[in-house]
């Protein structure tokens, strides 16, 4: 969901897609870890909005020397937990 709060440090950053849509990001400042609510960046750690923000932050730097520190997941490892997700959800249905 999108908050309409206003959190000190934040920037809004429209959705290109739906530019109707704005996403609220902000910087954890111990890590430099950019926090977007949008769905690519819980899965990739990495979304258009977050650098969009960090560049407006001028913390782009910041944000790269996290992101690199993170372990990224290869595309087999992500279609391996996407399919056993899948199964997982279908076995619970019956
Ligand atoms: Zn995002």
């Amino acid at each position: 969901m999108l908050s309409k709060t206003t959190i000190p440090g934040a920037v809004r950053v429209e959705n290109k897609e739906k530019p109707e849509e704005t996403f609220l990001v902000r910087q954890d400042d111990n890590s430099g870890r950019m926090l977007c609510p949008c769905c690519m960046n819980s899965h990739n750690k990495i979304c258009q909005h977050a650098v969009a923000a960090a560049v407006r932050m001028e913390s782009l730097e910041k944000y790269l020397a996290w992101r690199s520190r993170q372990r990224k997941p290869t595309i087999e490892e992500r279609v391996k937990k996407y399919a056993k997700n899948w199964k997982e959800a279908k076995s619970k249905k019956g």
